[in-house]
């Protein structure tokens, strides 16, 4: 174990996105399996920083959907800081960094007609930078390049790399685990930290690095909107479950067989115990839609029956509970996610088992079979143990296979569902109950 203090540092210039919440699941998880409150190495904490200096872009309702989504997938954090409360503290900082030469006011043109400005540049020796990364090892780059780079438009206003590296020396953070797009500014961000240690910062070369991989699309493009979703909570109102998306954002970029562990369902307590950074691969994670579909499937059935109801009635209102309740295994195996029943229920695909369908003579062709059909169920129990799929399957299965299951068959389903193709008939009549199942096999014969 080693001590944890990480951060997810999303800026609030958009909705929370796939790959925000699984940056943000990744520092939760390293957080939560090293250290804690009463280890030895002191607390670990996952402290959530928002990054919103950027007063144009930032949006209180993308923050909202950042602490919505956080809340949602339950990823609690232990912390939580607002850089644009923070100008005083930065202004400090890049004050003493001009005072000891670090950095520097110049004053030059900007673009429009003739007008001139001041910025704050680093003063950049221009060397050769090397890090760690726990992901992709020893990376080298040269910051020659880079010139004196600008790190705030004046004292009031630090650009993006100089809060960043401020806030993660200040916050003692341990370990700076992010998307791999972020590779590319961290020389620069390190050079600001090499000049800071003059002012009783913390080193600079204290910090781990993690840069995690890119989410890519299934043919490798960068994800984007044209291949699905990429809001977190676009997956939550089409009723995705949280710990299916939490299981599957586990898998962009780290996965299950990478521990050696055979089973893929996993809770946020079982991904805590077996996720490890250094497991994280380094090519790009592709976001697989009918992975995501699986996990939520999965995470459906094995929803406790009383959640499940309550949350498959919003989409049945006033429709017999009973019923409903019988229902729930035919439904659980004919949808992905909740918002499929939307459409299923507006077509009307569920009606038969609530409601006597509208009868068509020319499908239910010949519906003589009926009678004995009546005969045979008549004799089976009315409760739930007694008229059963398999009880009502058996009680008939002898006669249908004499006289022709076909023939038999048929008119049940017709007469139970109004349709040409609907769930087998035993179930039906199992779920509507021997009462109905009566009521509407004698409607048919009388037809
Ligand atoms: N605010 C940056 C972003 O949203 C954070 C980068 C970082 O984690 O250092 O991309």
């Amino acid at each position: 174990m080693e001590k944890a203090v990480v951060r997810f540092a999303p800026s609030p210039t958009g909705n929370l996105h796939i790959g925000g919440a699984r940056t943000a699941l990744f520092n939760y998880l390293f957080a939560r399996k090293n250290g804690g409150p009463s280890s030895e190495l002191g607390a670990s904490k996952f402290i959530l920083r928002i990054e919103d200096t950027d007063k144009e872009r930032s949006k209180p309702e993308y923050e909202q959907n950042i602490l919505d989504g956080l809340k949602w997938l339950g990823l609690e954090y232990d912390e939580i800081y607002y850089q644009s409360k923070r100008t005083a503290i930065y202004r400090e900082y890049l004050e003493k960094l001009i005072e000891n030469g670090g950095a520097y006011v110049s004053k030059e043109e900007v673009k429009e007609a003739g007008q001139r400005a001041e910025v704050i540049r680093l003063k950049n020796q221009g060397k050769k930078i090397t890090f760690q990364d726990l992901i992709r090892g020893e990376v080298e780059m040269d910051t020659a390049d880079l010139g004196d780079f600008v790190i705030a438009k004046d004292l009031e206003t630090p650009i993006f790399h100089f809060t960043n590296v401020v806030d993660d020396l200040l916050m003692g953070i341990t370990h700076i685990i992010r998307g791999e797009d972020h590779i590319s500014n961290t020389p620069r961000q390190i050079l600001i930290g090499e000049a800071l240690a003059a002012n009783g910062l913390a080193p600079v070369s204290e910090l781990a690095y993690a840069h995690i991989p890119l989410i890519l699309a299934p043919d490798r493009s960068k994800l984007s909107k044209r291949h699905g979703a990429v809001a977190l909570t676009e997956y939550k109102e089409d009723g995705y479950l949280p710990a299916a998306l939490i299981n599957f954002l586990a898998t962009l970029g780290w996965s299950p067989q990478a521990a050696g562990l055979e089973q893929e369902i996993l809770s946020l307590e079982e991904l805590i115990k077996y996720f490890q950074l250094e497991q994280v691969q380094k090519s790009g994670a592709i976001f697989n839609l009918e992975k995501l579909d699986w996990f939520n499937r999965e995470y459906i059935k094995r929803l406790p029956e009383v959640e499940l109801l309550a949350e498959i009635k919003k989409h049945f209102p006033n429709r017999d509970e009973k019923v409903l309740r019988r229902l729930l295994p035919e439904i659980t195996s004919r949808i992905k996610n909740f918002a499929d029943l939307n459409e299923q229920s507006g077509s009307g695909e569920w009606d038969y088992f609530f409601e006597a369908p509208e009868l068509a003579k020319e499908l239910l062709r010949d519906p003589a079979p009926l009678s004995q059909i009546i005969k045979l169920i008549s004799d089976l129990g009315e409760s739930e143990v007694d008229f059963t799929a398999e009880k009502i399957k058996t009680a008939i299965w002898d006669y249908a296979t004499s006289e022709g299951r076909g023939k038999v068959l048929w008119p049940m389903r017709v007469a139970l569902s109004g349709r040409a193709q609907s769930a087998d008939p035993f179930t039906i009549a199992a779920i509507i109950g021997k009462e109905e199942t009566i009521k509407r096999l004698t409607h048919a014969l009388n037809f």
